[in-house]
Formats: structure tokens, sequence, C-alpha cells
């Protein structure tokens, strides 16, 4: 059975490569990389368990960073990946990638894929139910959260959610991708506003295994949530005010309470702050305990964002 003290901490960075706007401007590629585990920007290295080089492919990311993982979670743990870092750092690509697309696909449909050829190559004695649950933790509706008191409201476990998570017992990789295809799609928002949209929601992800074997009765239960987070970005870059203000406001304050519970679990400190936000709330038995953690560190390698990826760096390390 699953041992509390094992529960680990991983933390992994990944570089993409320039985009064709960043090389058409000539802008300077930033990074150097160094062995395995460490990347140098402006001559501070900075060091995670892993660091992937620009031209890393979608495969080879798999296989290092999630495929011990469903292993644990068939195993009887539970689990959580997450991607962090600025607006069009890599964070989609990482977890879902082209969802239909067997080389350019994320983590997301190569860990499903993976459970359901776990499951056809046991023997009939075993019983497998599989649930997943695709949500969007939206924090850009603040017709709902009045500007006064956004942090009274989001304490009281407030931060508005664009559609109920539908739970689902799914028998196959493509109904967990159409899942998918259908969370995505119910998003109350208008299609021409859905990147900038998407880049100021959590999207989570989770998939509960069930094992039951009818000859000795036994039963294991592990699930993994993998989790898009929203673009950690400041937001005086953009010059927002208002309303975009806020929201920023939020989504900084939600990653902020993320940062301190992880921080606190990789520091073994016995106070783990879980109730400051909705998120830790709901992530907390995937997180302590019983659990394995990875967070992928996402960054753009521009020196355009040169600001922000060092910030997103030191997020990362804080885990460390
Ligand atoms: P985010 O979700 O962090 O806002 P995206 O995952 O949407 O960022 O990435 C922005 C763009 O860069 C997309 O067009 C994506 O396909 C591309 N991209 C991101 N990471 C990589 C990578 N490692 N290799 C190639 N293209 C990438
Ligand atoms: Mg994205």
């Amino acid at each position: 059975m699953a041992d509390p003290a094992e529960c680990t901490i991983k933390v992994v960075c990944r570089f993409r490569p320039l985009n064709s706007a960043e090389v058409a401007r000539g802008d300077q590629y930033i990074p150097k990389f160094k062995g395995e585990d460490c990347v140098v920007i402006a001559e501070k290295p900075y060091y995670f368990d892993r660091v992937f080089q620009s031209n890393t492919t979608q495969v080879q990311f798999y296989n290092a960073v999630a495929q011990k993982i469903v292993k644990d979670v068939l195993d009887g743990y539970n689990g959580t990946i997450f991607a962090y870092g600025q607006t069009s750092s890599g964070k989609t690509h990482t977890m879902e990638g082209k969802l239909h697309d067997p080389d350019m696909m994320g983590i997301i449909p190569r860990i499903v894929q993976d459970i359901f050829n776990y499951i056809y190559s046991m023997d009939e004695n075993l019983e497998f139910h599989i649930k997943v649950c695709f949500a969007l933790y939206n924090l850009s509706f603040p017709s709902k959260v009045s500007k006064t008191n956004l942090s009274v409201h989001e304490d009281k476990n407030r931060v508005p959610f664009v559609k109920g998570c539908t739970e689902r017992f799914v028998c196959s990789p493509d109904e967990v991708m159409d899942a998918i295809d259908e969370g995505k799609s119910n998003r109350h928002v208008a299609v021409t506003n859905m990147n900038e949209h998407s880049s100021r929601s959590h999207s989570i992800f989770l998939i509960n295994i069930k094992q039951e074997n009818s000859q000795t009765e036994q039963k294991l239960t592990g699930k993994l949530y993998l989790v898009d987070l929203a673009g950690s970005e400041k937001v005086g870059k953009t010059g927002a005010e208002g309303t975009v203000l806020d929201e920023a406001k939020m989504i900084n304050k939600s990653l902020s309470s993320l940062g301190n519970v992880i921080s606190a679990l990789a520091e073994g400190s016995t106070y783990v702050p879980y109730r400051d936000s909705k998120m830790t709330r709901i992530l907390q038995d995937s997180l302590g305990g019983n659990c394995r953690t990875t967070m992928v560190i996402c960054c753009s390698p521009s020196a355009f964002n040169d600001a922000e990826t060092r910030s997103t760096l030191l997020f990362g390390q804080r885990a460390k």
C-alpha cells in the first residue's frame, strides 16, 4: 500500500523553441543548458530535477516525466502534474498538445493510452472503473465578484466555476478524448476570445482509477490530476486595469497559494496552507501524503520574455 512518507515532489523545466514571430523579430535565444539539470540565464544557474531543451519531443518528455506516474497511480498512489508558466510558454502543448495527433500529443492523451493499454493487458479477474472529469476554473467572471471584496469572496471558496465538472465513466481512450473536447467546447465564452480566456483559467483534468479483483476482493484506487495553470505573467506589462487587473490579482493569489503549498511540502513543514485557495483545497489529497507531485516549469527562450522567464524559474526553485 502507499506510504505517506514516500511523498515526492519533482520539479522539471521545459523550454519551448523560439516561435516564428520571435525569429522574425530577431529575438535572442537566452538559455544556456548545462548537463541534464541546469539552465543558465544571464550567468545565473537554475537547477531542477531535469531541464528539457527546446528540441525535446513530446514522446521524450512523456517518457522522462510522466510515464512513471502512470505506474504509481495504477499501484494506488494519487498524483498531480502541473504546468506553470506565462501565457504562450508551452503549458498546453505539454499537457494536451494535439490530442488526436500521435506525434504531437502531450502527456494527457499519452497517459490515457498507457492506462488503457495496461487495463487491456490484465487478466479478467481484475475489474477497472475509470472516471474522468475535465473542468475549467475560470477566474474571469468578475460580475459575480464585487471589486471591493475580492479576497473575501475567494476565501469563501467562491472562485466562479464555468461549467460543472461532468464526471463520467469511460471505457476507452476515445471516450476520454471526447470528454475533454466537450469540456473545452462548453466554455461560456465567445470563440474569438478563447486564447485570451484560457490563459486566465486553470484547466483541471482528473482521472480516477478503481481496481477490483473479483477473486480476492482486493480493491485499489488511485487518482491523477493534470493541471494546466492560468498564465503566470505579471500584469504591469500589458497595462491592465479594472476588471483585467482584478482578475490578474486573483490569478496571482491562486498561483502564489499553490507555490506556498508546494514549498511547505518540499520543506517537510508541519503546516501546509491548503485552505488558502480553492484549487489547493481541491487538490489536497493528491498533493500531500499518499502522492506523486510533479511541477513542470514552462519557459520561453526569447530575450523579450527574460523577466517573466526568470520569475518562472524562481517559482520552480521554491519547490525544491
Ligand atoms: P500556453 O498554454 O503556455 O499559453 P501553448 O502551449 O499554447 O502555451 O504554446 C504556445 C505556442 O507555442 C503553441 O503554438 C505551441 O504549439 C507552441 N509550442 C509550445 N511549446 C512547444 C514546444 N516545446 N515545441 C514546439 N512548439 C511549442
Ligand atoms: Mg494554454
